[in-house]
């Protein structure tokens, strides 16, 4: 699915210079569930923002899908981005007053100037295998935790990206609430074949997936 090959980044420059990724290289195959685990600071959030295509590395080589995201402008990342990657983030960013289908179909129907039947039916059958069939036409501001983040795992998911990255995507949540999401979150990933990688600090929802990807030093360690 994707290699990252010696990556490098630093933030600043001089005294103030950052070093974080020093060298990290990755493969991540088509369909993998892996968990990015590593002490605070150690770049897990930077590694996924550059995976994400939302940053470049300072140096290194990153080939997703046999493109070369290095070298490819921004517009070029921008469709690449829509149509391959879905991001869940640990503050989940619903807009509180449209409801939770709107949600969920609302960035594809902006990207793409209307709102398809087709959309509509995709955002349901989502929300609906996220256990959210009585909360489809629900205000987000009135949904649990829980609830909005799976609406985010949700709208993640509106396009069939080949991958997913999920930054603490249950960094607000309780245990059983986590336990939920990352259940809904397997089983998307055996059912349509999604890789997702997700960082977190949290050993029992790394214990959720497949992979354990350490970081640690600016490289991957384990
Ligand atoms: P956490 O587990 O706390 O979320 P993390 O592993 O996600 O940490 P990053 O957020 O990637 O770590 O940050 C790695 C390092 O880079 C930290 O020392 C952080 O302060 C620094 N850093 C991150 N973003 C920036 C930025 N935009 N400018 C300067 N420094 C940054
Ligand atoms: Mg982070």
């Amino acid at each position: 699915l994707l290699e990252v090959t010696d990556l490098f980044k630093t933030y600043g420059t001089g005294e103030a210079a950052t070093r974080v990724l020093r060298g990290l290289s990755l493969r991540l195959d088509t369909g993998e569930m892996a968990a990015l685990l590593g002490p605070s600071g150690s770049g897990k959030s930077t590694l996924l923002t550059i995976l994400g295509t939302l940053m470049k590395p300072t140096s290194g080589s990153y080939v997703m899908l046999g493109e070369d995201m290095i070298s490819a402008d921004d517009r070029a990342l921008t469709e690449f981005r829509n149509a391959h990657i879905g991001f869940v983030f640990q503050f989940h960013n619903l807009l509180p007053d449209f409801t939770a289908l709107e949600n969920v179909i609302f960035p594809t129907a902006v990207r793409e100037g209307r709102e398809t039947p087709a959309a509509r039916a995709r955002g349901r059958d989502l929300l609906s295998r996220m256990g959210l069939a009585d909360r489809i036409e629900f205000p987000s501001a009135n949904l649990s935790g829980g609830q909005k983040q799976r609406v985010a795992v949700a709208r993640a998911l509106m396009n069939s990206p080949e991958l997913v990255l999920a930054d603490e995507p249950t960094g607000n949540l309780d245990r059983d609430s986590a336990n939920q999401v990352m259940d809904l979150i397997g089983q998307i990933n055996r059912e349509e074949g999604t890789a997702f990688l997700i960082s977190t600090h949290d050993e029992k929802i790394a214990g959720f997936c497949r992979r354990q990807i350490v970081v640690g030093d600016g490289v991957v360690t384990g």
